[in-house]
């Protein structure tokens, strides 16, 4: 049987909805040991246990704040050793395809991020990525003995199991063996109510069409509880701030809704957005290339229609 480690990420001492996913598809791979590197409270722990791990292990490890990922992967590689751990998840994005990959080659583990689908098929593991734009799903197996997946936010659906995980508090300190990057200060990311941009359900996008307003993109991402997200050209040309960028030199979603607001459909917007499961756009061009993606198009402005929307909504 396959042990499977999960690395669990928290925001404000709650359990990431990614971290949630990671260990609902573990659950499904191998007897899981989740691992929080840094502190966790009773709450956190708690959470954490709803989704089925065997074991949580809370490492404390006074590097992790001070250098960037190099300690984390180091951790995941010391914890999936002392588990003899088969398979480990980590949340993609740029820090957890970058943990990934050292954990991978330091283990000579088979490597595959931006995975949308982990399962065992005759007791084989069989990883399900998005491929070429969005437009093939390939189904990858793993040849070494040790897999390291990250796994696309909105992979699958949290799912309770009921557990009550055996919790190990346990130390770990990371010796740099070559020249890290070190964290000199930090701050804090502007405190928002809405959803992390790659795990929202629902993802409002602005594009150049807004003509530098935001507000209605905003206004519709708040009616719908979503998250806002910019095209390329929006945030050339200052109208979002880059983290907000979806497509293919920025965030990658899969939003249960992507709505597409004054954004043209170019090829690169659409690799970030694609594997939305339901596309609405609202374009006054009806050649746009939005409109053939979009299961809803609306062909208009998008300053009389977004408020009369969010007018109904209300
Ligand atoms: C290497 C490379 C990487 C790239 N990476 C990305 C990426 O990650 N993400 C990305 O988005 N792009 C990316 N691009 C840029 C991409 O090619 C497009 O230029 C960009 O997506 C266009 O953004 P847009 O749709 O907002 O603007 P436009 O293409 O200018 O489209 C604006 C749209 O708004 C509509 N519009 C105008 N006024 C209104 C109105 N009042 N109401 C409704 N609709 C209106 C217009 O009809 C038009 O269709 C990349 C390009 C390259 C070369």
């Amino acid at each position: 049987m396959n042990n499977v480690i999960v690395l669990v990420t928290a925001t404000n001492g709650l359990l990431d909805a990614a971290s949630a996913e990671l260990l609902t598809i573990g659950a499904g791979l191998g007897p899981v040991t989740a691992v929080v590197a840094g502190e966790a409270g009773d709450a956190l722990v708690a959470e954490i246990a709803q989704y089925g791990p065997a074991e949580v292990h809370v490492v404390s490890c006074p590097q992790l704040t001070d250098t960037l990922v190099v300690a984390k992967a180091a951790l995941l590689v010391d914890r999936a050793a002392e588990t003899h751990a088969g398979i480990v998840l980590v949340a993609s994005g740029l820090e957890g395809n970058e943990v990934a990959a050292l954990v991978a080659a330091k283990l000579g583990a088979g490597l595959v991020t931006d995975a949308v689908a982990a399962r065992l098929v005759d007791g084989e593991l069989a990883v399900d990525k998005v491929v070429w734009a969005g437009k093939y799903t390939v189904t990858a197996t793993v040849a070494a003995p040790i897999a390291v997946l990250s796994m696309k936010a909105n992979s699958c659906t949290p799912a309770f199991v009921p557990a009550e995980p055996a919790v190990r508090q346990a130390h770990f300190d990371y010796t740099a063996t070559a020249p890290v990057a070190t964290v000199i200060s930090t701050e804090p990311a502007a405190a928002s109510s809405r959803p992390k941009l790659v795990e929202a359900g629902v993802v409002v996008s602005g594009g150049r069409g807004t003509d530098g307003d935001f507000a209605p993109v905003e206004a519709l991402a708040d009616a719908l509880g979503g998250a806002v997200g910019a095209s390329r050209a929006a945030v050339d040309a200052g109208f979002a701030p880059q983290p907000l960028q979806v497509g293919q030199t920025g965030k990658t979603v899969s939003p249960e809704l992507y709505v597409a607001l004054g954004i043209s459909g170019a090829i690169q917007h659409i690799a970030g957005m694609r594997t939305a499961r339901q596309i609405l756009a609202i374009n006054s061009d009806p050649e746009a290339p939005i409109h053939r993606l979009a299961d809803l198009s609306v062909v208009g402005d998008l300053k009389t229609i977004v408020p009369a929307v969010v007018a109904r909504l209300g």
